[in-house]
């Protein structure tokens, strides 16, 4: 196996005097590879900056579809102090293109809220600040050459939406709140715009983003307007959203078609493995001519739970001649134990019990034996490890919310992430998917689609064409979890 390259995460102060507190989250790959960058400026108000909503996964999802991803943490004093932090920021970066692998000439700055309208101002400010700190990075422009603005504060003309502004220009903000309505100050030279927003939104308005679009298109500059439907205010990704998690595809053929950045196809061979629990009859009827349909491979762990259960519930199970349909489709049988008992304190004699009798039901349907298993309920059991090994399992899947890295984990205790629809399935999905390197694998627990007896893992069929659509679009590979193992571990 190649060495895993990990982006290296390094934190660099803005300026000389380190007590200004503003820096840069470098996230380094080392790959020597230049790329396309994004300077992501999270918003808050000018109050804060929401590192953890429109920093990390913004960086996060950009980095996935091909870019050199930085944030800026600003200060939040008194203008123009964050300005001058976000030209620093741009200068830093171009200064240090070759070392940090980024591309100069193509630097976007992709800003949140009120890191919309920091954004905005580097677009429209750069001739008149400053950001100069005495060294090598002054030499460097500091204007961005593209800017994505998610649902941006634009103007401080609007008494009912002025606390950001406010904020900003605290003592000044009469003075200055026609100056740093942003609609005002575009210039023949502003770089082109990717801009959304929610119709819905109703702290920052969609109007903002429709003055500066009009601004835009009143000088003939690119520019490209979505106003999503519905939404509230900080919808950062967007993930829990189908549409709106599609911004940042769109951003960037934005950014491709019309400020030429030199964009390819992100992160190549990237793949999701999906696995099937507890032998509900739709994995036979939807799931499998689903998966099918699309080309995608799967592993199904079947049970059979417990006689009462089955009295009661039987008939939403699939027969073992039914899990051998499935088998025979090409897909993967795994065994989830007969009973699904929890493992951790079961007597070795019962949990081998469980072990084999599910092992032999799948025998006398001629299924190959099993090489993965799911722990029932989710959680690693140390003490059965033994005895998965003596029956031939070389994968043992937790539900563990991390990607699994194959060079790393321990095969016998792979990381997942169960998608529930009620409880973020969207958007715990997308955010795995977020995660993907080519070195590692995010591995959905799915039960029923949908599911019938266990309402609280319910999928519905809507949701899972949704994601398998996603999939299928970004080029990920879909695979088994004995697959995805022999490309990487043993093979
Ligand atoms: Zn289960």
């Amino acid at each position: 196996m190649e060495n895993v390259k990990i982006a290296q995460i390094r934190e660099v102060k803005l300026w000389k005097d380190p007590s200004l507190g503003s820096y840069l989250s470098c996230r380094l790959h080392n790959d020597g590879r230049k790329r396309p960058t994004i300077l992501v400026i999270p918003g808050g108000g000018y109050g804060c900056v929401c590192m953890d909503t429109e920093g990390y996964p913004i960086a996060e999802k950009f980095e996935s579809l091909g870019f050199q991803t930085f944030i800026l943490f600003y200060r939040v004093t008194r203008y123009p102090e964050a300005q001058l932090d976000a030209f620093r920021a741009i200068r830093l970066i171009r200064c240090h293109a070759e070392e940090w692998g980024a591309d100069p000439d193509h630097l976007a700055v992709c800003g949140f809220s009120a890191g919309g309208h920091l954004s905005a101002c580097c677009g429209t400010l750069f001739h008149e600040l400053d950001a100069k700190d005495g060294d090598e990075a002054d030499k460097f422009s500091q204007r961005p050459d593209a800017m994505i603005l998610s649902y941006p504060v634009i103007t401080f003309r609007r008494t009912q939406y002025i606390g950001t502004g406010q904020r900003l220009l605290r003592e000044k903000f009469e003075e200055m709140r026609d100056i740093l309505s942003l609609e005002n100050r575009v210039l023949p030279d502003t770089p082109p715009a990717y801009i959304w927003a929610t119709a819905t939104d109703q702290l920052v308005p969609a109007e903002n983003s429709l003055l500066f679009a009009r601004a835009m298109w009143e000088r003939f500059l690119p520019c490209e307007l979505h106003i999503y439907p519905d939404g509230p205010h900080g919808m950062a990704a967007g993930y829990e959203r189908r549409d709106l998690s599609m911004w940042p595809e769109q951003a960037k053929e934005f950014l491709k078609v019309s400020a030429s950045f030199p964009v390819e196809g992100g992160v190549k061979g990237r793949t999701v493995v999906l696995t099937f629990d507890d032998a509900v009859c739709n994995h036979l009827s939807t799931v499998a001519p689903l998966l099918k349909e699309y080309g995608f491979g799967a592993t199904f762990f079947p049970c059979f739970f417990s006689e009462e259960w089955r009295k009661a519930n039987g008939k939403s199970l699939l027969t073992p001649r039914e899990i051998r349909e499935i088998s025979d489709m090409g897909f993967e049988i795994g065994n989830h134990t007969f009973s699904h008992p929890g493992m951790a304190k079961l007597p070795p004699e019962e949990a081998e019990k469980e072990i084999t009798e599910l092992n032999e039901i799948l025998a006398s349907q001629g299924i190959p034996a099993p090489e993965s298993f799911a722990y029932p309920g989710g959680p690693y059991a140390e003490n059965i490890v033994p005895l998965l090994k003596k029956h031939g399992i070389k994968l043992a899947r937790t539900t563990e919310r991390r990607v699994w890295e194959p060079g790393k984990d321990d095969p016998m205790r792979i990381p997942a992430f169960p998608l529930v629809e009620h409880l973020n399935g969207r958007l715990n999905f997308y955010e795995a998917l977020a995660k993907c390197t080519e070195n590692n694998a995010a591995v959905f627990v799915f039960h029923g689609i949908p599911e019938i007896v266990h309402a609280h893992c319910n999928v519905t069929e809507k949701t899972f064409r949704y994601m398998l659509d996603y999939l299928k679009e970004n080029d990920f590979q879909v695979l088994s979890l004995r697959d995805y193992a022999h490309k990487t571990i043993q093979g």
